[in-house]
């Protein structure tokens, strides 16, 4: 599968990586986020939800494990399973229904979550680079391969 790795000097780079993984995504879709504390998985996030519009507040889902947005006609839902206790809880939380949608999901922590999680499109890894940040992106799925084509080529016009 494809993968790329793109430096992220600043916070401003974070926002728009996530802004262009957000125009590149037409459907539903699946992405994990991966990083320690810190690195950037709510900032790229925020610049995800921007870019498809949404206006207010991008809070991290910390305690509610979980934070719906509605953006015109897409849905989208942000999980933070960083204390998530056991990954059933997920089952609980009837995590299947917010999969089965035809909605967005971003996950940080999904290792917290693991085998109660579907596979995702793109697994996204943030790094601290001294201050600043690097972004390891791995396709799981066709659909995230055309994703990691289409950032190469934004970066790199022909
Ligand atoms: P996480 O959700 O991974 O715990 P956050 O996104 O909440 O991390 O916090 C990341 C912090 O790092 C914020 O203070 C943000 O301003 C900063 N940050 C984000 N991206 C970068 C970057 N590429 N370089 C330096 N600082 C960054
Ligand atoms: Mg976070």
């Amino acid at each position: 599968m494809k993968t790329c790795v793109i430096s992220l000097p600043d916070e401003v780079a974070t926002l728009s990586l996530g802004a262009q993984l957000a125009r590149a995504c037409h459907s539903a879709a699946v992405i994990y986020l991966y990083g320690d504390l810190g690195a950037g998985k709510t900032t790229f996030s925020r610049g995800f939800l921007q870019a498809l519009g949404h206006q207010g507040n991008v809070k991290s889902p910390t305690y509610t494990l979980v934070e719906p947005y509605t953006v015109g006609d897409r849905s989208l839902y942000h999980f933070d399973l960083y204390r998530l206790a056991d990954p059933e809880e997920l089952e609980f939380m009837g995590i299947r229904d917010y999969f089965t949608q035809d909605a967005i999901c971003l996950v940080e922590w999904p290792q917290q979550g693991a085998g109660f999680l579907p596979s995702p499109d793109l697994a996204l890894t943030l790094r601290y680079v001294d201050t600043a940040r690097e972004a390891e992106l791995i396709a799981q799925s066709p659909l995230g391969q055309t994703w990691i084509e289409q950032i190469e080529q934004g970066r790199n016009p022909a």
